[in-house]
């Protein structure tokens, strides 16, 4: 028998409906082969994907959480917020993903006439070949492009020296705000987690800013151990997660086979010491 802190769940990962290449059937397959035991789809500002991934969690004999994965702006950055256990016939929730994802395609060819002035021709339609949802044109998008044309040997190198702030192909962009995106989680039902704390540039400061404005507003989870942390990282976001009072999530983050470090359910367990965020649905 599980206890529930090593139960394997991973509540965090892309398909073809935002910037993973796999379809919601074949990851429900993946993380089945896995031994995942609670899965969350949650695609960037995106619900299409989650009657299939409902529909093939059951084929498989896993247990689904329906789930989104929210851009936000704070404080100038982009920060995401998981949204988990939704109702993904939320209208409310419909419309500000519908909002969210507005202003991708306009940003999407600002990046392209970026990249063509350092000699880069043809990205925005090159992304769009990547990209499984129109509505859903992503810097991941690009990045394969940019491989597959021989800029960069993988999607990592694009990320240092392209499409990111200071770079070629980098165009700032305003996303939803934090109050937004958790009243829009909340109003669908589900409960709203810190994706990757690891990964943001914030200042230590505007870290703790976020924390209690998230917990302020009825956030109750963070991420500890995902795919974008390493295991010191773990140690780290864990011992946020006791301070202030979250729970813990787990997820891969995982978008495609090659290019992601960190497999479906392939992660260590949440640290005991943690609430899991799962408690709450499972
Ligand atoms: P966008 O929402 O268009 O800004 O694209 C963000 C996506 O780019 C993230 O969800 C990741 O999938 C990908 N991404 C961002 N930074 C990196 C990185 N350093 N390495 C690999 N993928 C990244
Ligand atoms: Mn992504
Ligand atoms: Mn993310
Ligand atoms: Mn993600």
């Amino acid at each position: 028998m599980n206890t529930p802190s090593v139960l394997n769940a991973d509540l965090h990962c892309h398909s073809v409906v935002s910037d993973g290449t796999l379809s919601p059937e074949a990851l429900a397959e993946r993380a089945q082969l896995n031994g995942v035991q609670l899965w969350s789809l949650t695609d960037h500002d995106e619900l299409g994907g989650q009657v299939r991934a409902q529909a093939a969690a059951a084929q498989c004999g896993i247990d689904y959480v329906a789930g989104v994965e929210i851009s936000i702006t704070w404080l100038d950055h982009t920060v995401h917020i998981v949204g988990l256990g939704i109702d993904p016939t939320d209208l409310g929730l419909i419309e500000g993903l519908r909002q969210t994802r507005d202003g991708r395609r306009n940003r999407a060819q600002a990046m392209a006439e970026q990249l063509a002035k350092v000699g880069i021709a043809g990205s925005f339609e090159g992304a769009q070949l990547y990209a499984g949802n129109p509505e859903l044109i992503s810097r991941t998008h690009f990045a394969r492009f940019l491989v597959e044309q021989g800029f960069c040997r993988d999607t990592e190198t694009v990320f240092k020296n392209y499409l990111v702030a200071g770079k070629p192909g980098y165009v700032q962009h305003r996303w939803a705000t934090l109050e937004n995106a958790v009243h829009w989680i909340r109003s669908a039902g589900g409960v709203a987690v810190i994706a990757h704390p690891g990964r943001y540039h914030l200042t230590p400061l505007q870290m703790t800013e976020l924390y209690a404005r998230f917990k302020d507003l009825g956030g109750l989870g963070i991420e500890v151990v995902t795919g974008s942390h390493s295991p010191d990282q773990y140690q780290t976001y864990a011992k946020i997660a006791i301070d202030y009072g979250f729970m813990g999530s787990r997820g891969s983050d995982f978008h495609d086979p090659r290019e992601s470090h960190t497999d479906l359910g392939l992660l260590p367990n949440l640290p005991s010491s943690l609430k899991p965020i799962w408690s709450l649905f499972h």
